[in-house]
């Protein structure tokens, strides 16, 4: 893999080229920004760069030599990652909800050994932020070997939760910031990973997924769209004296089709090995959303919030211009194909009930992130929904 494979990110990029150019890493980096937008390509490409053969001074991985090869098969000895201590074994995937003491202790030991193949030993850490959660041994343990680093190690973290790290660990670790991608830069990879759908459909995608391309290529392929569609209506009908359905609907609609995924994962046997090569990988289900059936509808209920989100700004939008979009206004809505949608919020909610709205929606995310649970969250958000729809009427 070389540079081209990562879209946009041209500032992170630049730094992480001249870090290949001059050999003057940091022993340990923290790639950090939204879900989606390159992180673990980006750590991937790094580390190809690293374990190559070439002579020193290139800022890319040639692609030919034997270091390569291995990489891209999987197999070079010098590249560490998560293992699993369970009877299953394998990999520990990204969504995980934690990283286990063990696994840090496998990772910790294997960068202790000298390299095999090559200059030194590069360990993967996705989502680091589940080194720290809810438990102190792994931070800890993994902390040690980032106080004092053998010299032929490099450790790469990615996070799109970097708040969840201890402070400890982020400061003794070189942050390389990720942005979310222009909408541009997301209608063009969606253009080379999703040829096969059409130039409107992908603008759409484009348009609702907040640049992220993971997220766009989900909207594109996968259930995503069918669920938008559920929380479009559903919020379309919101009706005072009914508010709590709406609650019930997001919920039911997360158990049912969070068993359904549980389900088709176990049948299809995905290992954790190819979802961390699958391209759309971090698009993917977050972490936390691991192999278990309720991780699996924690997913689909953030994704749900995460549309009623978009629709709530969309109406705020709205409201604040009055309730109505003239032809340019309409640009400023996120989920440009739902003006009327917009509209409707704007009058029903009033700017005032829109914030509130909005402010009840991101709770509720913060809420499932926290695992409270789904049917408490939904009850929770569709009673603040209907409060906020009294103050703006
Ligand atoms: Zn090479």
């Amino acid at each position: 893999m070389n540079w081209d494979a990562l879209l946009g990110q041209e500032p992170a990029k630049r730094y992480l080229r001249s870090v290949l150019a001059t050999g003057r890493r940091a022993h340990a980096y923290l790639f950090k920004g939204p879900v989606g937008v390159g992180k673990r390509t980006a750590a991937g490409i790094f580390a190809q760069a690293l374990l190559c053969e070439q002579p020193a001074g290139k800022d890319t991985a040639c692609g030919r030599c034997k270091a390569c090869r291995c990489f891209l098969a999987g197999t070079h000895p010098d590249l560490i990652r998560l293992r699993k201590f369970t009877e299953a074994g394998g990999e520990v995937g990204a969504h995980e909800p934690v990283i286990r003491l063990e696994t840090v202790q496998y990772v910790c030991e294997q960068l202790h050994r000298s390299p095999m193949m090559a200059r030194q030993r590069v360990a993967l850490v996705p989502e680091a932020q589940r080194l720290c959660r809810g438990q102190a041994e792994p931070a800890n343990a993994f902390l040690k070997t980032l106080e004092e680093p053998p010299p032929a190690a490099a450790i790469i973290l990615t996070s799109s939760q970097p708040e969840g790290l201890l402070e400890t660990i982020v400061s003794r670790v070189q942050a390389v910031q990720f942005r979310r991608l222009a909408a541009g830069e997301v209608r063009a990879g969606l253009a080379s990973l999703a040829a096969a759908k059409s130039e409107t459909e992908r603008d759409l995608a484009a348009a609702l997924a907040d640049g992220s391309l993971g997220q766009a290529l989900e909207l594109l392929t996968g259930d995503l769209r069918n669920w938008r569609a559920m929380v479009l209506s559903g919020l379309e009908k919101l009706d005072p004296r009914e508010g709590l359905q709406f609650g019930l609907m997001l919920w039911t609609l997360a158990d049912a089709e969070g068993k359904r995924l549980f389900q088709a994962k176990k049948e299809s046997g995905a290992s954790a090995a190819d979802e961390e090569l699958s391209p759309d990988d971090e698009s993917g289900a977050g972490e936390g959303a691991a192999k278990t059936e309720a991780g699996w509808k924690r997913y689909v209920l953030q994704r749900l919030l995460e549309v009623c989100e978009l629709c709530f700004r969309d109406g705020l939008v709205c409201a604040a211009v009055g309730g109505t979009l003239q032809p340019p206004q309409s640009a400023l809505l996120l989920q440009p194909d739902q003006q009327h949608l917009a509209q409707t919020l704007a009058r029903r909610f009033g700017d005032v009930g829109c914030q509130k709205a909005l402010a009840a929606v991101r709770e509720a995310l913060l809420a499932v992130r926290l695992y409270v649970r789904g049917d408490v969250v939904g009850r929770a958000l569709a009673g603040k929904l209907v409060e906020a729809m009294s103050t703006g009427a």
